[in-house]
């Protein structure tokens, strides 16, 4: 039967593909197609590491002391028997030779189905024998990760979801795959970064919640704050995302499925004429010349930032090489590396590498963090605040930085700045780091400083920022969270969480013109800047520098070529001063 969720669009475009449950717990199992020659190997990778536990158990059981608790002894029975459950040994083959799924996800695929079916069982014996059946899972999980795997390294994904358009239901092979989940990390995201996932359903997140700056970086339709979508959407049911709405259609009818397959190749072409303007420079009908540039997670996305036709990188979101690495942090020669490769994939085109900004919703270790998270962690020890109490993991990263300025245009931006005490400590821990470098006879280049305006007593104190840095860069992400008191990963009260509160728009305004003033320059690097339907507001309001995830920049530049800033400033005075601005910018 058909039904609808509703929850936040984030990312747009049109999905429509079969359902993957992934447990937010599983959410860093690898996930690749193996070719069918490959899935007997699979089949036998998994049955080496069943074995491998039963052994194990069977050792445990024979260990066990005579004074053990006999249920010990009973548990360690029921485990071993559900190692031998067929029903799971037949589901996981099927994920495997009829789906090509690596084994992992073909385990954790057949468990998560098997999970509801115990959920929904009358007997509350066999219910809670849910937890067992877990625990064995995790085991052949963690046997699997100690064994080295035949296939070296996952293959490529596979391009799933050509041809889409003509999607029937059926049982093909290349059929799109919707990943579900309660919640996902931005690491987690990260991982599916290179993956096989036509689109992406969380039930919990906001539109500006990391989760969903990355989904958004993917460029694949995505919806989070989804409530109950992962209760409520099964194992390999049909589901449309549609990216523009928020709106995720389960089981959709014929009609709805032509009518979504209509709209996703009207999508499609709407990509195919924008593209045409990669190579058009960004001036608006009035000679302004606007520059547009890109966010990254990552080195390796410095080429969809050139193919997009950015200007330079705006923002290099330099956490998520911290992140998810279990307390192993990269060191000075790891970070340089990467930055130097950022450095080197934009050719010549300028860097601009935020320090590390983790907290809040980017834990450094999800799984072990999040259940010690303060009670309001986006007022807590995030960002500088973070790096300003760890002076030696700083003091690393700015080294890294300074170095991989030697290889080319780098300038350095710092994330939460408050206090005239963080800018002179920061500004130390800078001079520091070069003498650091001078010492060992390092080489490093000239960087530029700039300092993020993401908290409103920031905005309020622009000459003392105008005093120490190159240029800022506005993070409206966050301005408007602590304008607002707005979580942005809480998606209770996404719908108070608004780029066009006046109050927001005042001091984006004046950061601008304070800028101006100082001939300095002022860059957007929060979604806002992202978003055509806001880029004649932010141009009326003089902003002349766009930075936003690569695959927006065509939308913008679109927007700023029919764009006249001589009209546009007026109008944005009357948008500023009334009482609900979005009735006149979206009009
Ligand atoms: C912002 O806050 O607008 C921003 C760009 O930084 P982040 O989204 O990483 O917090
Ligand atoms: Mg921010």
């Amino acid at each position: 039967m058909t039904f609808t969720i509703h929850g936040l669009a984030v990312s747009r475009g049109t999905a429509i593909g079969r359902a993957v449950l992934v447990a937010s717990s599983h959410a860093d199992v690898a996930h690749y197609f193996i070719k069918p020659d490959q899935a007997a190997a699979e089949v036998d990778r998994l049955r080496v590491a069943r074995n491998a536990v039963v052994v194990e158990l069977q050792r445990l059981q024979a260990d066990l002391p005579p004074d053990a608790p006999p249920e010990i002894d009973a548990v360690l029975d029921v485990h071993l028997m559900l190692l031998e459950d067929k029903e799971l040994e037949a589901g996981v083959r099927h994920w495997i030779e009829e789906r090509l799924y690596n084994a992992e996800w073909a385990l954790t695929t057949q468990m998560e189905q098997l999970s509801r079916q115990f959920d929904e069982m009358e007997d509350a014996y066999l219910r809670e024998r849910k937890a067992d059946f877990e625990q064995v899972v995790e085991r052949v999980l963690r046997q699997m990760k100690g064994a080295t795997s035949p296939i070296a390294a996952p293959p490529p994904a596979r391009k799933r979801g050509a041809a889409q358009g003509d999607l029937q239901l059926d049982d093909t092979l290349d059929v799109p795959l919707i990943l579900v989940a309660h919640d996902l990390s931005p690491a987690d995201m990260l991982q599916f970064k290179q993956s096989v996932f036509a689109g992406f359903i969380t039930d919990v997140g906001g539109k500006t919640s990391h989760t969903a700056i990355v989904a958004r970086s993917m460029d694949i339709p995505a919806v989070v704050g989804a409530r109950s979508a992962s209760q409520l959407v099964r194992q390999d049911d049909w589901v449309v995302i549609d990216g523009e709405t928020g709106v995720v259609i389960v089981s959709p009818s014929p009609i709805l499925l032509a009518e979504y397959g209509f709209k996703q190749r009207q999508g499609e072409l709407e990509r195919q004429r924008l593209g045409r303007l990669k190579n058009t420079p960004a001036i608006t009908l009035d000679g302004q010349r606007i520059e547009l540039l890109a966010n990254i997670e990552l080195p390796e996305d410095t080429g969809p930032a050139v193919a997009g036709g950015a200007m330079g990188v705006g923002l290099f979101r330099s956490e998520f090489l911290f992140m998810g690495r279990s307390g192993h942090l990269p060191d000075e020669n790891e970070q340089f590396d990467a930055y130097r490769r950022a450095v080197a994939g934009m050719g010549g085109l300028p860097v601009t590498i935020r320090t590390i900004d983790v907290g809040a919703d980017k834990p450094l270790n999800e799984h072990t963090e999040r259940d010690a998270a303060h009670l309001n962690p986006a007022l807590g020890l995030r960002a500088i605040r973070w790096s300003l109490a760890e002076p030696a993991m700083f003091l690393t990263q700015l080294r890294a930085i300074l170095r991989a300025a030697a290889t080319g245009p780098v300038q350095l931006l710092v994330p939460m700045l408050a206090h005239a005490s963080e800018i002179k400590q920061t500004l130390q821990l800078v001079q520091a780091a070069r003498a650091d470098l001078d010492r060992q006879g390092l080489p490093y280049g000239p960087v530029k400083l700039g300092a993020m305006i993401e908290i409103p007593a920031a905005a309020l104190v622009l000459p003392l920022f105008l005093k120490h840095f190159d240029f800022l860069s506005i993070g409206t992400n966050d301005l408007i969270q602590y304008t607002l008191a707005i979580d942005r990963a809480d998606e209770s009260v996404a719908h108070l969480y608004d780029p066009l509160h006046p109050a927001v728009l005042r001091l984006v305004r004046e950061t601008i013109a304070a800028g101006a003033a100082a001939g300095k320059p002022v860059c957007v690097c929060g979604e806002m800047a992202g978003d055509p339907a806001l880029t004649r507001l932010l141009l009326g309001l003089g902003l002349r520098s766009f930075s936003m995830h690569p695959s927006q920049i065509l939308a913008v530049k679109q927007a700023v070529l029919r764009s006249d800033t001589s009209k546009l400033q007026a109008w944005a005075e009357t948008v500023l001063v009334a009482d609900e601005p979005a009735t006149l910018v979206y009009t």
